[in-house]
């Protein structure tokens, strides 16, 4: 479904991405962890277009990442960030209505039964008509989750969705990433939660200074990691 190629991104002259390598298939779960600024974000953010990406490829369905395709391939990435991004004067429901009524032309009623299918998916319907503010922040974060699905992505992409939260409410929104993980969706999450990595990943990337440094099943990750610096990395995981 995805598929990089040499994907490089620069800020300035500082090279962020130096030849990201990467494929996807279909029902594939892959965890992205690295240490900090080492352009997990910056990789994920260029699959759904939100940043440029200064050379190689970006694929989404075999359709390239251009100018022209980035409008219909943010429709087919959902992204999920660590921040929420709900629209904070919009109901939840509003939320989760904004872009099938105004992206994909869906009549409003449809466009609601869809919204309320994945609240209820998410088991937050009940909380339809209050606003962001007056949910916790995994109730928020549940609410995001829905609101990528209505768009019915062929990929969903997380960004540490659960950094933000209260330890608390780390698990509700892990349980809902795994239960969408086990209905067999394409999934590349960043996240720093090894326990979802190894029971939900069927590969963990490992990313160090802008490149793949390490890739494998969760199982040869953490049993059997070969550079140093992944050593060091799971090292201080525990
Ligand atoms: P973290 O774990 O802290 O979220 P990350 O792996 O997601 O880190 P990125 O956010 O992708 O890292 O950042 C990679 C590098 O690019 C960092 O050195 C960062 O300072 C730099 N960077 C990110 N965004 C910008 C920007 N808009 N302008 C300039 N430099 C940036
Ligand atoms: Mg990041």
């Amino acid at each position: 479904v995805i598929s990089l190629e040499k994907v490089e991104k620069l800020y300035g002259t500082f090279k962020v991405l130096q030849g990201v390598s990467l494929n996807v298939g279909s029902g594939e779960k892959v965890v992205i962890c690295g240490p900090s600024g080492s352009g997990k974000s910056t990789l994920i953010r260029c699959i759904n277009g939100l940043e440029d990406h200064h050379g190689g490829r970006i694929s989404v369905n075999g359709c390239e990442l251009t100018e022209e395709s980035r409008d219909q391939i943010r429709r087919a990435v959902g992204m999920v960030f660590q921040q929420f991004n709900l629209f904070p004067h919009l109901t939840v429901i509003e939320n989760c209505t904004l872009s099938p009524i105004w992206t994909l032309k869906l009549p409003r009623r449809e466009a609601e039964a869809k919204a309320l299918q994945y609240l209820e998916r998410v088991r937050i319907a009940d909380q339809a008509h209050k606003y962001p503010s007056q949910l916790s922040g995994g109730q928020q974060q549940r609410v995001a989750i829905a609101r990528s699905l209505c768009m019915e992505p062929q990929v969903l992409l997380f960004d540490e969705p659960t950094s933000a939260l209260d330890p608390e409410m780390v698990n509700e929104v892990l349980q809902t990433m795994q239960e969408l993980a086990s209905e067999g969706r394409t999934m590349v999450c960043v996240t720093h939660e090894m326990g979802f990595a190894r029971s939900v990943a069927d590969r963990i990337v490992f990313m160090d200074g802008g490149t793949i440094a390490e890739e494998a099943t969760p199982q040869e990750f953490f049993s059997n990691p070969k550079s140093s610096r992944l050593k060091d990395f799971i090292g201080q995981l525990r």
